[in-house]
């Protein structure tokens, strides 16, 4: 074991564990403290998807690097999988020469992503402490990975089985989803239909019957066993995630979180796995994450400005392009990509963006994200590396 002190990771998520699995691999002693009972208790056996646009590398690949093995339910849906419709439920089939991206499922049940790292960790000796609540933490060196604390954009759905084969189906309608959009992804029996909003939450209700309603009018489904859910996602104008403490901060407790649509697992492991690195090479966190991480999740936000202006005029739009094209991955690779209009407009979303809902739990040392902001002390006893 090296450097003999244990490294405490609050948090079993996708980030805390991918933290877990890398310091486990380097030969870091390594506890990770969950506040439930299992992994994955905060979904509901919700399929979920593995983005695999916004990145040259393929996501299996960036997998591979950060030190993730595949043995959890990851299944390729190409563009010709599925089909979008706009807000006048023109119908658009896309094409990509790659996947659009990975099926996944998320829970506590035996193929999810989550029991998949569960299971890395545990098999890598990873100390994981079940129903342990952590408001604050003693230790030298700490990794938080707590999730979501305020809500940016909420989901509204469902988990049913049905009889349809696989696909995805994907809608852009302000009507359904305001500033979001709606999707059904179907998996060997098994399916999930929600609705994602970035604002006007308290109409949740509303959007989800009309998007049912609107699923309904494209595609004769069987809705058996069906199980409602909800959750909320949480990015920032700008990630907190260490101050000049030991505890370095992973997922989107910090604000790892793709502003424009939501897609934040791969951000939670990106950062899960240089908060590790920066352990492991000593090196700076900060650094790393400016290096790697940063500039993607700010275009993040100025895409997530951009679309917000669109309208449904616009999503029309948008999909009429996009269909032209034989393959739309380098097309929305570059709108991730940082150029000068994407850092003014950066400029221009940090000024507009405001979370809209705020939680009082924080394990922020002396920072200003937006609960901090909010008159919560931190909690964590800061000891310098
Ligand atoms: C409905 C929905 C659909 C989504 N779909 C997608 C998608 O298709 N693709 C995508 O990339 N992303 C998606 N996301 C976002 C994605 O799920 C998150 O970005 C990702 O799970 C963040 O990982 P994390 O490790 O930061 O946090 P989490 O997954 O939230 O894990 C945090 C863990 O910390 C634990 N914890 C919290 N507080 C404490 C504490 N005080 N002490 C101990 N333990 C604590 C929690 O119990 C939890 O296990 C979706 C989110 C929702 C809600």
């Amino acid at each position: 074991m090296k450097n003999g002190k244990t490294i405490a990771i609050v948090g079993a998520g996708p980030a805390g564990l991918t933290a877990a699995i890398n310091l486990a691999k380097a030969g870091f002693k390594t506890s990770v403290y969950e506040q439930n009972h299992d992994v994955g208790l905060r979904f509901n056996g919700d399929f979920q998807g593995l983005e695999n646009w916004s990145d040259e590398q393929d996501t299996l690949q960036i997998l591979d690097k950060i030190g993730i093995n595949i043995n959890f339910l990851c299944h390729p849906y190409f563009a010709k999988d599925g089909l979008f419709y706009g807000p006048k439920l023109q119908k658009t089939q896309l094409k990509t020469s790659r996947p659009l991206f990975y099926l996944i499922e998320r829970g506590s049940s035996t193929n999810s992503l989550d029991q998949g790292l569960r299971r890395q960790a545990e098999d890598l000796g990873v100390n994981i402490l079940w129903s342990k609540k952590l408001e604050s933490i003693d230790a030298s060196k700490a990794i938080v990975g707590t999730g979501p604390k305020a809500a940016d954009a909420i989901a509204k759905g469902m988990v049913f089985n049905t009889s349809l084969d696989n696909r995805f189906i994907g809608f852009l309608d302000n009507r359904i989803a305001p500033k979001g959009y709606s999707y059904l992804l179907v998996h060997n029996g098994k399916a999930t239909f929600a609705t994602c909003m970035f604002e006007d939450f308290k109409n949740e209700k509303l959007y989800y019957e009309r998007a049912l309603r609107v699923l309904n009018t494209v595609i004769n489904i069987e809705i058996n066993e069906p199980k409602e859910f909800g959750g909320f996602v949480n990015f920032f104008n700008e990630p907190v995630i260490s101050k000049e403490s030991g505890i370095l901060y992973v997922g989107e407790n910090a604000g790892f979180q793709d502003a424009l649509w939501g897609f934040g697992i791969k951000y939670a492991m990106l950062s899960g796995y240089y908060a590790a690195k920066s352990i492991i090479e000593n090196r700076d966190y900060l650094t790393l994450c400016k290096q790697f991480i940063f500039s993607q999740l700010q275009t993040s936000l100025a895409n997530r400005w951009l679309f917000a202006h669109l309208y449904n005029i616009g999503y029309s739009f948008i999909l009429y392009k996009l269909r032209n094209m034989d393959d739309i991955i380098p097309a929305l690779r570059k709108h991730y990509n940082t150029s000068l209009g994407k850092k003014l407009f950066y400029i221009l979303a940090k000024r507009w963006y405001k979370t809209r809902l705020i939680d009082k739990q924080c394990m922020h040392v002396n920072c200003d994200c937006v609960w901090c902001r909010h008159g919560k002390l931190a909690h964590i006893k800061e000891d310098n590396f």
